[in-house]
């Protein structure tokens, strides 16, 4: 965390690296926190890349009507190589100056927040970071706003496939997104009843769920699903379910969600987290804080500076991988 002294006239918002179900409402807080306060909001267009190619546009009261319910961004994201290079950084905070902004909120992940603190120690711009991915990796906050979408997406999806499993007597692979981490498989295989949940963070063998797949046709389930992350090594879930048909000579059929669990209307959780998590950057920007995250710890709003957010693992619940295969019975 870190204090400044100048004076915050002008906010630039911006959405960065993954598009996360929530962002638009976080800007919309964003925006309307601000103007309240009499402080103008410039939107940057596409993340860093905004920065450099000057791409500023003006965000009114009205410019963030009726967006608290559409997904992804209307500011644009993406992800700009050139914010790695420190001559790129001091073009952007020299555009930004131009432009007469003098503080920033940056909606995104970790990588984000990586850029972010590299404009605090290089050249002391204040950054205040939101975190906006489905994956939910950021250390010092309960959830990252569109992760609660994510898994309702996610959830939506199993319980369709369980009645075409249950139909056909059938076993299900089920991958979810998440990159590395397993958040969103295990709460989306323990709110889906699945019989296992392969996370990169608690590696199981195939060995025994094939067992437990075994023991479960002679208890007389017909079906099962199993839900897998991403990141899940080795293998994903075609390769899963090779395995399991060599080894036991279940054929499995895979369903891989992909990014439809980045899209879709936010739920009522992630706008809400989002309206209070945008809201408070500007607060704490008025209050001359900067270089950290804000978060939520339950009903409280809390701050961690960028280095630790970026620099600290946040863990799964491995209770929820274990509870969804006791109760999968
Ligand atoms: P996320 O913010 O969702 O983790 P990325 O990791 O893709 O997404 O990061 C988004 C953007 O943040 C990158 O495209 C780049 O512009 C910037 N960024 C990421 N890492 C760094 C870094 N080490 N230094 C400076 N900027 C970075």
């Amino acid at each position: 965390m870190a204090q400044f002294k100048t004076e915050v006239k002008k906010i630039g918002v911006f959405t960065s690296g993954g598009d996360a179900p929530g962002m638009n409402a976080a800007i919309r807080a964003v925006v309307r926190a601000a103007l309240t306060q009499n402080i103008k909001v410039d939107g940057i267009i596409g993340g860093y890349s905004g920065m450099l190619e000057e791409n500023f546009t003006v965000l009114g009261l009205r410019s963030v009507a009726n967006v608290i319910q559409r997904g992804g961004t209307i500011l644009k994201t993406g992800r700009c190589m050139e914010f790695l290079k420190p001559e790129y950084r001091a073009k952007a905070v020299e555009n930004l100056r131009k432009q007469g902004i003098d503080s920033l909120v940056c909606i995104g992940g970790d990588g984000s927040f990586t850029g972010a603190l590299a404009l605090w120690n290089e050249h002391q711009f204040p950054i205040i970071g939101v975190p906006g991915t489905i994956d939910n990796d950021i250390f010092g906050t309960d959830n990252t706003i569109g992760f609660d979408t994510a898994v309702n997406t996610g959830l939506q999806a199993i319980d369709r496939i369980r009645d075409t499993a249950a139909s056909h007597d059938r076993l299900f692979i089920v991958e979810v997104m998440g990159r590395n981490s397993g958040f969103i498989a295990c709460s989306v295989g323990l709110a889906g009843g699945a019989e296992e949940i392969f996370i990169p963070e608690n590696p199981i063998t195939v060995d025994k769920v094939v067992e437990k797949i075994k023991a479960a046709v002679t208890k007389g389930k017909k079906s099962s699903i199993l839900v897998t992350a991403e990141g899940q090594k080795p293998g994903r879930a075609y390769d899963l379910a090779e395995q399991i048909r060599k080894k036991s000579g279940f054929e499995a059929k895979v369903c891989i969600l992909g990014h439809q669990q980045r899209g879709g209307s936010p739920t009522a959780i992630d706008r809400i987290l989002a309206s209070r998590l945008g809201a408070a950057a500007v607060q704490l920007l008025l209050q001359g804080q900067c270089n950290l995250m804000v978060g939520a710890d339950g009903e409280r709003i809390v701050t961690t500076p960028f280095d630790q957010a970026i620099n600290t693992e946040k863990h799964v619940n491995k209770d929820f991988t274990n509870l969804a295969s006791l109760l999968s019975l």
